[in-house]
């Protein structure tokens, strides 16, 4: 199927031409005359899998990247009116022969159809400029969702911070009781935690650890899963509250309209400076912040919770995170003589991103440009 798709084949004549026993050879190596006669297809059928079999194939890679960043759906009508689609070309094949990935769309054949119409009047076809809007509002919107459920339904890696007083605080003011997980029974049965909920401190004396990095210590003894824990704790009561994409709540009209002690979720590079030395109990937050102009972001980390040695070294190397938060502070401020919007949010949790903006570098922490990014960051 996708074979054919990469021959610019809509989804319905393909599955077609492959009910009826067909594939790229046999098409290739059939007469029109005999893909009619033979395997019962119509005039117009046969002459556009002929003409189509004839074209260079899309790389396969972009026909995947172009099913997924569109969700297979038609870009113009979000599949409205039919799940079929084709692979079109927005400078038309015939004349531009570019199989680049910008100059592709997904279109149902109706729109497909819009867009192939010549010389009619504006309002009755699709031109390349709106095809390319709409494409690029849709793959946005595609992504934006994925973001969103990835994050909210956990599917993230590498927790670096799980903030458990703050998700057992909120769990109390939310839910009134200490949500179980799948892990609550076997973490209570081992004496990892307590009744109510905590960290049980005879483990740090047990192993002679530094009571506190209560999530640091024990790895061997299982401390993914007491990390593991407290994170789906805080899944499950993100579940039942209204949960914000923080970036649409980055725009001055919504803090005028007050985004004080919403619940939001960021995904994306963050900056961060590297947590150094034995934390105590007298120990500086350490933070991680974004700047997006006129807004400073900032989320405050209490180095407690910072879950390994590794994690503390990560939040320098500027991260992609999803970080998990509420709004606490909203104030102006005035920094080389510029007014910013400081806005302090209060970190749940934060992990390395797995769902992210396809314009974000993959691994960007792993190149150690720390100088670079204290640059930019100047900006
Ligand atoms: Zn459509
Ligand atoms: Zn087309």
């Amino acid at each position: 199927m996708e074979k054919l798709l990469q021959y610019g084949i809509n989804t319905e004549l393909a599955s077609l031409a492959i009910n009826v026993g067909l594939n790229l050879t046999s098409i290739r190596g059939t007469s029109k005359k005999n893909l009619i006669a033979v395997y019962g297809l119509d005039k117009y059928q046969a002459t556009i899998l002929k003409e189509c079999v004839t074209r260079n194939p899309i790389n396969e890679a972009d026909v995947q990247r172009l099913l997924e960043r569109n969700s297979a759906t038609c870009c113009v009508c979000k599949g409205i009116k039919s799940d079929a689609y084709i692979i079109h070309h927005i400078e038309h094949y015939n004349i531009s022969q570019n199989n680049d990935y910008d100059n592709l769309a997904l279109l149902c054949p109706n729109d497909h159809e819009l867009a192939h119409r010549e010389g009619e009047a504006l309002a009755n076809k699709l031109t390349p400029k709106q095809i390319k809007q709409f494409k690029r509002n849709w793959e946005n919107y595609v992504e934006n969702v994925k973001i969103r459920q990835a994050t909210l339904t956990g599917n993230i890696h590498d927790l670096d911070f799980v903030n458990v007083p703050r998700i057992l605080e909120l769990a109390i003011q939310i839910k009134k009781v200490i949500p179980s997980t799948r892990f609550t029974q076997q973490l209570l049965q081992s004496g990892k935690i307590l009744d109510d909920g905590t960290i049980n401190p005879q483990l740090y004396i047990d192993h002679n650890l530094n009571p506190n990095t209560p999530l640091k210590f024990f790895a061997l003894f299982g401390s993914t899963t007491l990390i593991q824990h407290y994170y789906e704790m805080l899944l499950d009561i993100f579940s039942a509250v209204n949960v914000n994409n923080l970036e649409d709540l980055l725009k001055v009209s919504e803090v005028r309209k007050g985004i004080l002690g919403k619940f939001c979720y960021y995904v994306g590079g963050v900056y961060g400076k590297q947590y150094r030395g034995v934390v105590s109990e007298e120990s500086d937050y350490t933070s991680i912040h974004i700047r997006k102009k006129p807004f400073i972001v900032e989320w405050a980390v209490n180095p407690m919770y910072i879950t390994s040695a590794t994690a503390g070294w990560r939040i320098a190397r500027r991260p992609i995170y999803a970080v998990y938060g509420k709004i606490l502070n909203i104030e102006q401020v005035i920094e080389n003589e510029k007014e910013y919007i400081r806005i302090e949010i209060r970190p749940y949790a934060f992990g390395l991103a797995i769902e992210k903006k396809d314009k974000t570098p993959l691994i960007h922490y792993l190149k150690y440009d720390w100088d670079k990014y204290q640059a930019d960051e100047d900006l």
